[in-house]
């Protein structure tokens, strides 16, 4: 096994030019070739993780195996990978402060002043190696949150300075940047690009590889000049064009040698390329699919896409694997009243109502759970979602009319969803909910145990809610049943309307573990039943 190499990834000229994307293809690449490679992200905010941050904000919470509440990046790397991460894939400057101070309060540094260089640099590489000492990885490649030249992340470059100089032959550094094309004189700019080198340069680190996103393909006279400024090998200037699908980024770092030069500079051989067959294969049938299948997504977040990431993600697998393209329909829940619930739905193959949190938009998701359970419409509803098919039943089946979450209603007379019991005394909101993976024991003929099929499931919570188990009685005879159970504690994960065409609510985030080589069974079998007698 070869030394841990480390590869960093940083960004210039413009925020969201894809960094996690191009880290991901290129671990996939690399992992194709027989290496282990695992990903981490290091965050330049102060929020510990981003588990208290709105979505608004900074898109989906991604949740590990480990309850690790995470960036939206460790979900594309799962995705391309197909290997769990965990806490140690995601550090914000938040948790490097809180361990140098906890360290500092526990008389760590003996009398000596803490400061910025060594002590938090010193922390940011102690996290950057882990992965390599402890966990063992032939590569692990990290990407630096933000843009060069943001004061935030000046500690993190820093830090890469110091690992490229300690490592030698060992580490390599990928640069992203942006060549925009000009319409008005119909030139593509390498200036920013040029600008940004220098900015890296000033901080001491001198890029290996430079990837540029354009719009437009890049000639070689354009990537020759970019290398003569930026002293880089002009084989080690490549573009990164824009593509219909993030899961063509692999194909397209492999045709222009990405892997290669990367393998070249910490010295390990490059032999014949990998023929990325399942991942080809992946590709051909989403992009050759021809019938369409059409899914609303009902959430609060609706305006900013990155707050479902992973469900989108997860539904666009399904429904590949069910060839089918998907046509995902993002329907506001406060937007939904029973008054137009109807000319809202119609025309659906299948509804899912997203996770969420508080009151907002809760009333249209009612709604929504009602309609498809009359009109007999194929519905997944996660965690919130979840609740919500359990309200609207207690309501309008069990007659139980103030049914509600303790969530939205605190002295509602009947709390067909409650607080958890150990959760009755936690008053911090960082990282104490139900986190991470936990057992769910299914049960016979359901349509969970047909999806999965296996007995014994594990899912990624979070959540501080769950359903109330006083009234599972009532609602198993009137028609809803429990479909798995956590065996341990006996709370209820999922519940189904056997009656039903399709209609399953998981209390756990399926969508969390659906990755490109192993779409999640329960998205399998809802895109099916979606289009079953079509
Ligand atoms: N707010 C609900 C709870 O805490 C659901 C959480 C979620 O959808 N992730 O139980």
């Amino acid at each position: 096994m070869p030394e841990t190499r480390y590869v960093f990834v940083t960004g210039g000229v413009a925020s969201s030019l894809g960094k996690g994307i191009i880290s991901a293809s290129l671990a996939k690449l690399l992992q194709s070739r027989g290496y282990s490679v695992t990903i981490q992200k290091l965050d330049p905010y102060l929020n510990v993780d981003p588990g208290t941050l709105n979505p608004y904000e900074h898109g989906e919470c991604y949740v590990t195996e480990d309850g690790a509440e995470t960036d939206l990046d460790l979900g594309h790397y799962e995705r391309f990978l197909n290997v769990p991460t965990s806490q140690a894939n995601n550090v914000t400057t938040g948790r490097i402060y809180q361990n140098v101070i906890n360290k500092e309060r526990k008389g760590d540094y003996l009398g000596k002043t803490v400061q910025i260089i060594p002590h938090i640099t010193d922390e940011i590489k102690r996290n950057i190696k882990l992965l390599g000492t402890k966990h063992k990885y032939d590569f692990v490649i990290t990407e630096i949150g933000g843009t060069v030249g943001d004061i935030e992340s000046l500690p993190y470059i820093e830090a890469v300075r110091q690992l490229k100089w300690e490592l030698g032959h060992r580490a390599a550094v990928i640069h992203l940047t942006l060549v925009p094309y000009l319409s008005a004189s119909g030139e593509l700019k390498t200036k920013p690009t040029q600008h940004s080198v220098k900015s890296l340069l000033e901080i001491g680190v001198q890029p290996d590889v430079l990837v540029l996103r354009t719009e437009r393909h890049l000639a070689q006279d354009i990537r020759k000049k970019v290398a003569l400024f930026c002293n880089v090998n002009p084989r080690a200037v490549i573009q990164s064009i824009d593509v219909k699908t993030i899961y063509e980024v692999p194909v397209k770092m492999q045709e222009e040698g990405l892997d290669e030069i990367i393998l070249e500079k910490v010295q390990l051989p490059v032999d014949e390329k990998p023929a990325l067959k399942d991942w080809k294969g992946f590709l051909n049938k989403l992009n050759n699919a021809k019938e369409v299948v059409t899914i609303g997504l009902i959430g609060k977040y609706v305006e900013l896409a990155d707050a479902y990431k992973s469900i989108i993600e997860a539904l666009i697998h399904a429904s590949t694997y069910n060839d089918r393209k998907a046509k995902i329909e993002l329907i506001h829940s406060e937007s939904i009243d029973a008054s137009n619930v109807e000319s809202k739905l119609k025309g659906l193959d299948a509804v899912l109502v997203a996770p969420g949190f508080g009151h907002r938009g809760i009333d249209g998701k009612i709604e929504a759970v009602k309609y498809v359970r009359e009109n007999n419409i194929p519905f997944l509803g996660i965690c919130l979602g979840m609740q919500c098919a359990v309200i609207e039943y207690a309501r309008n089946v069990l007659n139980l009319k103030e049914a509600n979450s303790r969530e939205m209603n605190h002295t509602t007379p009947d709390a067909v969803i409650d607080l958890m019991e150990d959760q009755k005394n936690v008053s911090d909101m960082g990282g104490t909910m139900r986190l991470g993976a936990y057992e769910c024991e299914l049960k016979k003929s359901t349509n969970s145990l047909k999806a999965y099929g296996k007995e014994l499931v594990h899912e990624r919570h979070r959540h501080r809610y769950e359903f109330n188990n006083e009234y599972l009685e009532s609602y198993e005879k009137a028609g809803m049943k429990a479909a798995g159970c956590n065996p341990e504690t006996g709370l209820v994960e999922i519940m189904e309307i056997p009656e039903h065409k399709w209609f399953v609510g998981v209390q756990f985030h399926p969508e969390y573990s659906s990755t490109v080589l192993k779409p999640h069974p329960i998205f399998l079998a809802f895109i099916k039943a979606a289009i079953s007698e079509k």
